[in-house]
This record gives structure tokens, C-alpha cells and sequence, in this order.
């Protein structure tokens, strides 16, 4: 059996991920194993599973020379050092998704509880009564929501009330304006506008210093009368001595809330107002979102060790399940784009220029101009490049690196990502985009048009522009035993040179290009390994 590699769990994770684990590597269960023992063992491992009681600091990453992943199965990572373990290229991974959709479902039903009374219909007729016209609620329909923090949470509480026909507004001013663009979100500059203009208000910020009492008496002034708010983030963001106040005077119709200034909570003036709705910090109490957790570090740690993205590494732009999804072929065609130059040229890399054109301009595009690079460092350095030293031994290598991004198209592409890679001397051009099936093409390279999904062997053929080579070539490589998967040949001037890229079934041999630069007019062919 092959050598399977190995990882420790130290601290209680859901079963459904330890089984995910054990599917792939060797798997050591020590729930809470005293530290000594952890330390004289650690270098066995390629992996470490945690939550929050283990420390992972520069003694265990120094200890364990294998280490390449460290899985944090939550949210903080106080207990990881993680400027050493980019340091020492180790990802670290957590899972703050785990229960995004679960905390954002529950903004949604306290939204919607309140808007037709539906607690307070239920206890109503529960106790023997039937009085219809007491629950006159109102439409979330054409309303405006306005959504402090377009994080996580908010951006798929916007999307989730869009479909419910909502005004969707967002106040967020560490974002890009690209974000509220790709959730079609109205961007307001100041909270103050937010508050002016919403009929309903959702908060979905971290709690902070800025963020604690951001909605306080002040603010509920210049709210319009009968707005309903919802706090499923922290305790505290909402005042809730102002919103007391404001519910009381009728400027606020309603509330829900699923965090509280205390916690547990118990004896709440605002618990006896009728228009108030409460959960006790219900939010990510889901089974999914128990599993998720299990399971997300899971797939972390199995992506690290394979070399794979790694959604959630925390020493690694961000990215959210849904951009990913989007953002995913294009990462894959990059990486592969990226490995193409060192099997070509072997000049030194002076500057890396990636454009961005169309609509992958509107995304997050770091991932993959880091996937791009760690192709590039990949034929020479091997496995000692992942997405996390990339960046770092690019610089190191005297590489200057840029991403560019235009909005509009580029010769009729909708999508098209331009990279040109300068030498002293010369400039390498390649270029890809998706097809309509989402598959990575390449449609240029070293300045020729093509398109093809590059596949995982290639051949390459520079030749002259003159009848009869492809016939000559493919003669070659039958005799070569050289099976042809596609070709296409791109030439930019006729009787100039021309360059072939074919995608082949097996790596080719050192013997079978010196066969093929035998044919007549060709003037260089080159395996490649994607
Ligand atoms: P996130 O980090 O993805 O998003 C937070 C957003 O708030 C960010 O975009 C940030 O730029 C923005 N922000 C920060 N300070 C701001 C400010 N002063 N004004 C406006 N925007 C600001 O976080 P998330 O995963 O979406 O979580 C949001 C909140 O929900 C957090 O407080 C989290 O703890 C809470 N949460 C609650 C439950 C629950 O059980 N109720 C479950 C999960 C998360």
C-alpha cells in the first residue's frame, strides 16, 4: 500500500469529518493528548486538526518538520501562530463558513417573524384565541433593507431577500465597490444614509470597538417611523437601552433578536415588549452546521496535502464558497498557464503582468494570480512552491508581479485574461478564458492565437508557415508512436513562422523531439507538463 500520510486530531470534531479524513490519510485520534506527548510525536505528521485549546506555535511547527497543514476546526485562531506558519509555508485553515448559511437563514425568519407577527400569532392561538385582525403585518416586498456589513452573512441575507423582490442597500466601508457590484447591491456611503432610507435593518458586522452601540439612540432618530430591525450578529451592536426606548415610542415597529447584550439573558425589560421576537443565540445551531464544521476542516486539510485550493486558508486571500465556484476554473487554467514558461524559455523572469478583462475583472481575482505564480515556480522548484510561499519566493526571486483589471471587453471576449511575462529582452504572451462549458482554454500563446483546453502533456512545435510541414509532422509523430488528443496551429502572417500546440496522451521522450526538429522547417519542439 502506498504511503499514506498522516494526520493527528487533538481536539473533538464532528464524525462525519473524521471519516472524510481516514477515506484519504492515516488518521491519529488523541483527543486533548497532554502537550509533551503532542511534542515528542508531532514530527510524524503532515497535518494537525484543532480547535481552540491546542497551541500551535513555533515550538510544535519547529518540531514538526512535516507539517504542511494545521486545520482549525471554528472560527478564531488565537491558538495558531500564523505569521510563523507562513513563515515556514504551512497553511492554516479554519472554517468560518460552517455556519454562515445557518446564522444568515435565522436574520431571514426573525425578518419575515416579524413582518407577519408569526411568534406572537402562534402563542395567540395556542392559548384559545382567534383574532385575526390583531397580526396585520406588512410586505417585505418593494421595501428597502438596508444590511450593515456585507460580509459572509450580509451578502447572502442580500441575495436570499433580492429574490424576495427587496430594495437590498448595504452600508460596508471596508469593502470593495466590486463586491457590492457582483451582490447587485446598492452601496451607501454612511450609515446615517442606510438608516435614513431602510424600512428594514439587518447588522452583520464583527463585534468591535467601532461596531459596539453603532446603533444607539442617535441613530434611531433618523430612522424612518416603523422600521423593524434584526440583530443576529453580536450582542451589543444594537443599543438595546436606545432600542428599548425606540420600540416604546412606536419608532421602531419591531425587533428580532438573536443576541443579547448578556448572555444567557433571562430578565430583559425588552423581553415583555410584544413586538420584540428573541432566540437564545440560536444562529448556528443547525445539524448542518455541526457536520459543516467537522466536514469543512476535513477538505481543508485533504486540499493542503494535496496541493489543492484551500477555500479557507487564513494566510491566503479569502474567498467565500460562492466565489470560489465562480472563481474556480479560472484558478485551474492559471495554475496550468503559469507552468508553461520555464518548460519553454529558461531566461530570467523580470516582471509578471496579469490583465483581467471583462467580467472576471468584477471578481476577486488574488487567488488566482497567486495560482498563476505558484504554476510558474512549479518547474523549478517542484513541491517547495504552494499557494502560500508563492508570492513570497517570486519576490525573492527578483519577480515583479502586477494584476491589472478592465472592466470592459477585449476583442469580443468576454472574459479574457492577458499575461505577458518579461525577460530583459523579450515578452512571453499567453492568454485564456472559459468556454461556454466553463473549460479552461488557452487562446494565446507566445503571441499566437489558438484555443485549446490545455491538457495535462502537450507538445509545442514552432515551425516555418509553408505547405506540407503538418503532413511532415504528423508522419513524425505516428512514427514516434506519438498518439494526437487535438491540434491547432496559430500563425499571425502567412509564410512566417507558425507555432503548433497539440494536447497529446503520454509525456514525450528527449528522443522524440530530436526526431521531430529532424522534419523539414521546423525550427524547435518542446514537451510540455501541465
Ligand atoms: P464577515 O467577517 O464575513 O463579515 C463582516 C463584515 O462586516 C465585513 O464585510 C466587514 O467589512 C464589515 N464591517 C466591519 N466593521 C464594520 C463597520 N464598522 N461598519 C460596517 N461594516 C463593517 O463576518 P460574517 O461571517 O458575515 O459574520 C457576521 C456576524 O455574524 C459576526 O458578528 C459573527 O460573529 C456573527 N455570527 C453570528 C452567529 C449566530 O449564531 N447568531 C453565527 C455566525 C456568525
Amino acid at each position: 500500500m502506498e504511503n499514506r500520510k498522516k494526520v493527528i486530531i487533538t481536539e473533538r470534531i464532528d464524525q462525519e469529518g473524521i471519516k472524510l479524513l481516514q477515506k484519504h490519510l492515516d488518521v491519529d485520534i488523541s483527543f486533548n493528548i497532554p502537550r509533551e506527548e503532542l511534542l515528542a510525536k508531532i514530527h510524524e505528521y503532515d497535518a494537525i486538526v484543532v480547535r481552540s485549546a491546542t497551541k500551535v506555535n513555533e515550538e510544535l511547527m519547529s518540531l514538526g518538520i512535516k507539517l504542511k497543514a494545521v486545520g482549525r476546526a471554528g472560527n478564531g485562531t488565537d491558538n495558531i501562530d500564523i505569521n510563523e506558519a507562513t513563515r515556514r509555508g504551512i497553511i492554516v485553515a479554519n472554517t468560518p463558513d460552517s455556519n454562515t448559511m445557518s446564522a444568515g437563514e435565522l436574520s431571514i425568519g426573525l425578518l419575515l417573524a416579524q413582518a407577519r407577527n408569526i411568534s406572537q400569532a402562534n402563542v395567540h392561538i395556542k392559548s384559545g384565541q382567534w383574532e385575526r385582525n390583531k397580526f396585520k403585518g406588512v410586505e417585505l416586498y418593494n421595501k428597502t433593507l438596508g444590511i450593515i456589513g456585507l460580509g459572509r452573512i450580509g451578502s447572502l441575507v442580500a441575495t436570499r431577500m433580492k429574490a424576495f423582490g427587496m430594495n437590498v442597500i448595504a452600508y460596508d466601508p471596508y469593502i470593495s465597490d466590486e463586491r457590492f457590484k457582483r451582490f447587485k447591491v446598492e452601496k451607501k456611503n454612511t450609515l446615517k444614509e442606510l438608516i435614513q432610507e431602510s424600512d428594514f435593518i439587518t447588522v452583520h458586522t464583527p463585534k468591535t470597538k467601532e461596531t459596539t452601540g453603532m446603533i444607539g439612540e442617535k441613530e434611531i432618530e433618523f430612522m424612518k417611523p416603523g422600521v423593524r430591525l434584526v440583530n443576529a450578529a453580536r450582542g451589543g451592536i444594537i443599543n438595546e437601552k436606545a432600542l428599548l426606548k425606540g420600540l416604546k415610542s412606536g419608532k421602531v415597529a419591531s425587533v428580532g433578536l438573536d443576541v443579547h447584550e448578556e448572555e444567557p439573558c433571562f430578565n430583559n425589560p425588552l423581553f415583555e415588549l410584544d413586538n420584540v421576537i428573541v432566540t437564545p443565540h440560536i444562529g448556528a445551531s443547525t445539524i448542518e452546521a455541526q457536520v459543516n464544521v467537522g466536514v469543512t476542516v476535513a477538505e481543508q486539510i485533504i486540499n493542503a496535502l494535496n496541493g489543492e485550493i484551500v477555500p479557507n486558508a487564513v494566510n491566503l486571500p479569502a474567498m467565500h464558497r460562492d466565489e470560489l465556484a465562480i472563481m474556480k476554473p479560472y484558478i485551474e487554467l492559471l495554475e496550468r498557464l503559469g507552468k508553461i514558461y520555464y518548460q519553454l524559455h529558461k531566461d530570467p523572469i523580470e516582471f509578471v503582468n496579469i490583465n483581467y478583462w471583462g467580467n472576471i475583472a468584477a471578481q476577486d481575482t488574488k487567488m488566482s494570480t497567486i495560482a498563476f505564480i505558484k504554476g510558474l515556480l512549479e518547474p523549478v522548484l517542484e513541491d517547495k512552491v504552494n499557494y502560500i510561499n508563492a508570492t513570497l519566493l517570486a519576490e525573492q526571486r527578483g519577480i515583479g508581479i502586477e494584476q491589472r483589471k478592465m472592466n470592459e471587453n477585449y476583442n469580443g471576449y468576454l472574459d479574457y485574461i492577458e499575461i505577458k511575462i518579461k525577460t530583459k529582452d523579450e515578452t512571453f504572451v499567453l492568454a485564456g478564458n472559459l468556454s461556454s462549458k466553463r473549460e479552461g482554454r488557452l487562446v494565446k500563446i507566445g503571441g499566437y492565437e489558438v484555443d485549446v483546453n490545455p491538457s495535462k502533456y502537450m507538445l509545442l512545435i514552432q515551425n516555418i508557415d509553408v505547405p506540407g510541414v503538418i503532413g511532415h509532422i504528423g508522419m513524425a509523430l505516428g512514427e514516434e508512436n506519438i498518439n494526437v488528443a487535438t491540434m491547432q496551429v496559430g500563425r499571425n502572417v502567412r509564410g512566417e513562422k507558425a507555432m503548433m500546440v497539440l494536447n497529446i496522451d503520454d509525456e514525450v521522450s528527449s528522443k522524440n523531439l530530436e526526431k521531430l526538429m529532424q522534419v523539414k522547417n521546423v525550427l524547435w519542439a518542446k514537451g510540455i507538463k501541465l
